[in-house]
């Protein structure tokens, strides 16, 4: 029977980092993977939805081109030609997971993977089932999106981003429900191909776990681009019917609809056999660990949505770190989740990282928040994104630089940067950002936040 130091079930970003980094770390590694290589991230979330994102992105830069000063006559989108891009950009990726996996002496195994006790592992394939042992486990098992009960999915009219992101056709209405990332982001591609949109959320703004100027600023910029929110809206029940669905909400309203993308969240999940071969302790659906990412199994970790912590593929990736780390024999502890950054893909984007104003309100902390739009950035003008604003939230008390957040047309971009600096006290002035950029917003919010900011006004 093949043994290995370390199996790593499931091949999403958690799971193949992890199985990288082992295998890096010298240690005998297989992964197991009962679909396709690359994990929700890779094939039905992050990079698919990032393509047709780009594509429309395009579109919109076509359609704005006499702002520029150009003429390019009639501009279409061709769905199938986006979907193709898509899935030829999903493949290649795959492809190089894959290729990386072997590069390193990664052993894929191609089946579902169910723990047991002591090690053992079996594969169930679909050519029949084979065991193999392993010293140490690593369960990257991923996430679902969450059904409604009471509506659940039918793979048609009522589906999830799955689906959404690979239709046949552009329909001629979509109602979404849930106004988060994915709602927005599907929001963003299926208005600006003709679909009539209409993001139905039950709490109070789009992205509620964002400040509510995000929200607020969000709807409004939306709502140009032609999608419709409704937000404080809860949706009773949803009615499939001749070729598209009636969906109700609570205050009455009734909203006809080809397709009703179902968005509120997803959930964590495991192989059922392994959480009762290993008796591994849950936290609701996810399955619980400590800071050094082990469960309630002996050498067994669990990383990325199978844990419930971000669901988020970077997320993930640090959660991979830390685990193959324990895993090799070392003693390494996640950090504080508040300092994974947060990015959204939308027409303007939306980044941030570190603790919110609301966070900061709840914590009782005094804040003073510098503030810097890109209207008044060169580059942002040349470029006709001078929508949105960059918010640096300090620590009245002690200066500390508690959060950052985005919103504007290339601010995941800028996250990264902005994570520095959380947790600093030091003004800025010294940091020399290149002229013109639009990361310059960035340093002139960070002064603000210290009233030290050459462009933007006094307060009064
Ligand atoms: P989400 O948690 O971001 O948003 C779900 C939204 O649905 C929330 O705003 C919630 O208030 C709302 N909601 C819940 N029940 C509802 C109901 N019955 N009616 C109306 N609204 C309701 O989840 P998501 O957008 O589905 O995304 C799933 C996960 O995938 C998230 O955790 C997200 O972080 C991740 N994701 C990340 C990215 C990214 O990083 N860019 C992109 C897509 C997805």
């Amino acid at each position: 029977m093949a043994a290995f130091d370390v199996v790593v079930i499931g091949g999403g970003p958690g799971g193949y980092a992890a199985a990288i980094r082992c295998a890096q770390k010298k240690a005998s590694v297989a992964l197991v993977e009962k679909a396709d290589m690359g994990g929700t991230c890779l094939n039905t979330g992050c990079i698919p939805s990032k393509a047709l994102l780009a594509s429309v992105h395009f579109l919109t830069l076509a359609r704005h081109a006499s702002l520029m000063g150009l003429e390019l006559g009639e501009v279409k989108a061709n769905w199938g030609k986006m979907q193709s891009r898509k899935d030829a950009i999903v493949m290649g990726f795959r492809k190089g997971v894959t290729g990386l996996l072997q590069a390193n002496g990664v052993k894929v195994y191609e089946g579902r993977g169910i723990v047991g006790p002591g090690g053992k592992v079996k594969i169930a394939g679909i050519g029949g089932s084979e065991e193999i042992m392993a010293k140490k486990v690593i369960l990257a098992t991923g996430s679902v999106p969450i059904e409604i009960g009471s509506f659940p999915f039918d793979g048609r009219t009522i589906i999830s981003s799955t689906e959404a992101l690979s239709l046949d056709a552009i329909p001629a209405s979509m109602v979404i429900i849930g106004g988060g990332i994915i709602g927005c982001e599907m929001a963003c591609v299926y208005a600006a191909v003709g679909c009539k949109v209409t993001i139905v959320e039950a709490l109070d703004s789009l992205l509620p776990n964002e400040d509510a100027w995000v929200g607020a600023l969000m709807t409004k910029e939306l709502k140009k681009i032609g999608i419709d929110s409704m937000a404080g809206q809860k949706v009773t029940g949803v009615a499939v019917a001749g070729g598209g669905a009636k969906v109700s909400l609570a205050s009455g309203t009734v909203l006809d609809a080809e397709k009703v993308l179902v968005a509120v969240g997803r959930r964590a999940v495991c192989d059922k056999e392994t959480i009762e071969g290993l008796g591994l302790k849950l936290s609701g659906p996810a399955i619980a660990v400590n800071e050094k990412l082990e469960t309630s199994a002996p050498d067994v970790y669990a990383i990325g949505d199978a844990v419930g912590t971000t669901y988020l593929a970077h997320g993930a990736f640090m959660e991979a770190e830390v685990a193959a780390a324990n895993a090799c024999g070392e003693d390494e502890r996640m950090g504080p989740y508040y300092l994974v950054p947060r990015a959204v893909y939308t027409f303007p984007e939306v980044a941030s990282v570190g603790r919110s104003e609301k966070k900061c309100a709840e914590m009782g902390i005094e804040t003073y928040v510098g503030k810097a739009n890109f209207r008044t950035n060169g580059r942002s003008v040349a470029h006709n994104e001078g929508i949105g604003e960059v918010r640096v939230i300090r620590n009245a008390a002690d200066d500390e630089i508690m959060g950052v957040t985005m919103v504007g047309a290339t601010v995941t971009e800028m996250i990264a940067a902005a994570r520095a600096l959380i947790g600093s006290k030091e003004k800025i002035t010294e940091v020399c950002f290149p002229h013109p950029t639009v990361s310059e917003v960035l340093k002139e919010a960070w002064e603000d936040a210290f009233g030290i900011s050459l462009h933007v006004p006094p307060r009064k």
